[in-house]
């Protein structure tokens, strides 16, 4: 059993910083002591939720954009040792399902540990010795330490830094994968990002990386459609100050948009998605939505069509290795992403940031 320090959210209160213990590893399990962990808005959807419906039981360790070190391995565990630098996979892959063998490892279907129970019967977290805490968003991040199945650890080379690479446990794979593996999108596309937070912006640069002709970036901060254009977008649009976003898209590519990405998660933004898209293009949701979305049904005469993106649609313990090289050659940007490194201390702070939309990304060191 490990006495760690951890961010825990309890209620619609501010997060706290409290003492846990966590139990493991168990069989098949990788306890990893945690270098960095990114703040994502899906995190912040969580605690919204708790702060508006009380959603989400709680107490919960959130986090899930974590890159740390192995420190022990639990019996049968033949992927890591201990020393090995990993990358936390937030929806882990079982290898065996029906998903993971018709090689759609990110819809694997084996449940995705929500409590990351021992043995699933003992809760492995509790704060202050007792009251049990759920594992938040897969990997629990924002914490000393975690304990996570064997699946969901990703091995990396050790030169490259935990500190920014953490991003591609979750906004750097969902973002270029959306364009490379869910789309495919083809060097000479026309293509558009709707919002460029973290999601985005990979989403800006996967479609640089796939040789697109012109990468429209669509958002109301005028800071974020300056970021986008470092990431490689060749147009701009604010669309706080655009009335009518479609057909300016529309306008700029003739109406041939080959694809367009919706990286924000409401409703209204995939509707404009898909209809920006030319007779046969693809329009991709890769932002966490609840929300339902209304289409016109002759679209479909034209062929248009509307796919949704998992995590990159990724097999992760592919892709994930493949990014650090990439980013380790310059061929992708993830220190621009981080706007601001804080000690898990100020994690109430780095939240405000990411809701007042100051931040493309912050990262926070659990072990300061
Ligand atoms: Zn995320
Ligand atoms: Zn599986």
């Amino acid at each position: 059993m490990i006495k760690m320090k951890s961010a825990v959210l309890s209620g619609p209160g501010p997060l706290t910083i409290e003492e846990v213990t966590l139990d493991g590893p168990g069989a098949g399990e990788v306890l990893v002591k945690i270098a960095a962990c990114g703040v994502c808005h899906s995190d912040l959807h969580v605690i919204n939720g708790v702060r508006a419906a009380g959603q989400a039981a709680t107490p919960v360790i959130l986090g899930h954009e974590a890159a740390g070190v192995v420190e022990e391995i639990g019996p049968g565990v033949t992927s890591v040792v201990p020393g090995d630098h990993v990358i936390m996979a937030f929806h882990p892959t079982c290898g065996k399902c029906y998903y993971c063998r018709r090689a759609m490892p990110q819809i694997c279907e084996t449940p995705d540990y929500p409590d990351r129970a021992v043995d699933g019967a003992h809760p492995r977290l509790r704060v202050a010795g007792k009251t049990p805490a759920r594992q938040g968003i897969g990997v629990g991040g924002f914490s000393e330490y975690t304990c996570m199945p064997e699946g969901g650890v990703v091995k990396i080379r050790k030169d490259a830094p935990l500190e920014t690479v953490c991003l591609i446990g979750c906004a750097v794979t969902t973002g270029i994968g959306a364009v490379t593996n869910a789309a495919k999108v083809e060097p000479g596309s026309l293509v558009a990002v709707i919002g460029l937070g973290g999601v985005g912006l990979n989403c800006v640069q996967g479609a640089r990386l796939a040789g697109a002709h012109r990468i429209i970036a669509i958002d109301v901060l005028p800071d974020k459609l300056e970021m986008a254009a470092r990431f490689g977008a060749t147009d701009f649009i604010n669309a706080s100050a655009e009335e009518d976003v479609v057909r300016k898209v529309v306008e700029l590519t003739q109406g041939r948009l080959d694809y367009a990405f919706e990286a924000i998660g409401l409703g209204k933004t995939v509707e404009q998605a898909f209809a920006m898209i030319r007779p046969g293009g693809t329009a991709v949701a890769v932002g966490v939505t609840a929300q339902n979305v209304t289409v016109p049904g002759r679209a479909f005469l034209a062929e248009k069509k509307l796919i949704g993106s998992l995590y990159g649609s990724a097999s992760i313990h592919y892709m994930i290795p493949r990014l650090v090289d990439l980013y380790m050659e310059d061929k992708i940007m993830l220190d621009e992403l981080v706007s601001k490194r804080r000690p898990l201390s100020e994690i109430n702070e780095a939240f405000a940031d990411l809701e007042a939309g100051h931040v493309a990304r912050s990262v926070l060191y659990p072990g300061q």
